[in-house]
């Protein structure tokens, strides 16, 4: 019988084949705008289809995971030890990042040229999106971050991705309501649930056998839109601040915490979601990516299904660590080229920022950047200074997102050693 190549195998052809194409079409006259015209549409397809399932397999997977539970106690005694993790690796994150910075002090090998001419052409581009964060903030009071987690219409919520918080907060109503009730009465309803869960897992499926292509296409795509190496050489002290945070998280912090706590090989943990993390690089968005987290998650590490259906879809949505580092990397390296002195107590509230900008960041491409202008803001830094880190941001938002998605399955993997020990207490 013909093997089949592995998932992670067949997106990094994709990859690969999508550097070389892009390379090579860049060398031509009409190599950019062909890429345009009949590759990108593919990756635009791609990217559609995953976030058309993202909903509904948020949805169906929390309503399943929690009414597969014993009772509302193992759920919040779940939820509780996650939204804890999640809340410290985030802080460990953030953290990182703010001593790398300080230590490296990538601002200062930016020189005067360069950061003039930056900050001169994006400025009106910038401009636009600070004045849509300052509109938003306006309106926002303290408590704000709550009122928008609780929809007034469900299917408005739904016709959003940037909503997930409002869809998963129904969806832990409903699966609260399910668990609490009589199994006998409820069990059309279970029935049901079960089902869709499996529909939905199956669109997965077909949707993967497309994944090559989609990812070639929007590798392809991004090579060709991508901006010149000068400015990259430039910001090249910030890059390898923000890459070596990241690799420091993913490869120290989580291994360890993989070999200590969750009892397992990290080699074996970091082989099993490499295709969720190439994907999260293809696409930097980790909604987008959660089916395949959740797939590796199920068949590779043989995660317990009701910690993946209720750790990843909530963790894909309010847990990024790679965000938050980046962030506090992001001000502080802003704040030194535009001649800022930070205080301590101005890198603290950092520390705070950075934590709720990144949990409230939409789990879609560049959403981190746009909520750096809120951490910037809270440190009197002019928000206009991101600007400067424009250029760059893409790569880093394929390798933060990569991180993101691996402190999810990170947090599962640790909880599917807690839950059992829960479920035999
Ligand atoms: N793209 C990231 C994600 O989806 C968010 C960000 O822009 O940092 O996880």
């Amino acid at each position: 019988m013909k093997q089949k190549l592995a998932l992670h195998w067949q997106i990094l052809i994709g990859i690969v084949a999508g550097i070389a194409i892009g390379i090579l079409c860049l060398q031509f006259n009409e190599g950019k705008s062909f890429v345009l015209d009949w590759i990108k549409p593919f990756g635009t397809i791609f990217i559609n289809l995953l976030k058309l399932i993202a909903i509904p397999l948020i949805i169906v997977s929390l309503i399943k995971g929690i009414s597969d539970l014993k009772d509302v106690t193992q759920l919040s005694r779940m939820g509780i030890k996650t939204f804890a993790i999640y809340i410290t690796t985030t802080v460990i994150a953030v953290s990182i990042g703010l001593i790398l910075v300080n230590l490296i002090q990538p601002g200062t090998f930016l020189n005067e040229n360069t950061r003039q001419e930056m900050l001169s052409s994006f400025g009106g581009e910038i401009q636009q999106k600070v004045d849509q964060v300052n509109e938003i903030q306006e309106k926002r009071g303290p408590l704000q971050v709550l009122v928008d987690i609780v929809p007034e219409n469900i299917f408005s919520a739904m016709s959003s991705n940037s909503n997930m918080l409002q869809v998963i907060f129904f969806s832990l109503l409903i699966g609260i309501a399910m668990v609490s009730l009589p199994f006998s009465e409820i069990e059309p309803l279970k029935k049901i649930t079960d089902a869709a869960n499996l529909v939905v897992l199956k669109v997965v499926d077909i949707m993967m056998l497309f994944a090559p292509y989609g990812v070639f296409a929007l590798i392809a795509t991004l090579i060709v839109e991508s901006p010149s190496t000068d400015m990259f050489k430039a910001l090249s002290m910030y890059a390898v601040t923000v890459i070596l945070g990241l690799l420091i998280i993913v490869y120290g912090i989580y291994g360890s915490i993989i070999f200590l706590f969750g009892k397992r090989n990290p080699l074996d943990f970091f082989r099993a979601i490499l295709p969720a993390q190439l994907l999260a690089i293809s696409t930097s968005s980790s909604a987008a990516t959660l089916p395949v987290t959740m797939e590796c998650a199920e068949e590779n590490l043989k995660l317990r299904k009701d910690v993946i259906s209720f750790v990843l879809p909530i963790g894909a949505t309010i847990n990024m660590d790679g965000t938050c580092l980046y962030q506090g990397i992001a001000a502080v390296f802003i704040a030194q080229v535009m001649g800022y002195d930070l205080t301590l107590a101005q890198q603290l509230s950092i520390v705070l920022t950075a934590t709720l900008a990144s949990i409230g960041a939409a789990a879609v491409p560049g959403a981190g950047i746009l909520m750096l202008v809120i951490v910037l803001e809270s440190i009197g830094v002019n928000p206009a200074g991101i600007a400067l880190i424009f250029a760059i941001d893409r790569p880093l938002d394929m390798l933060r997102t990569a991180t993101n998605v691996t402190g999810d399955v990170m947090v599962a993997t640790l909880m599917n050693g807690n839950s059992e020990k829960d479920i035999s207490a």
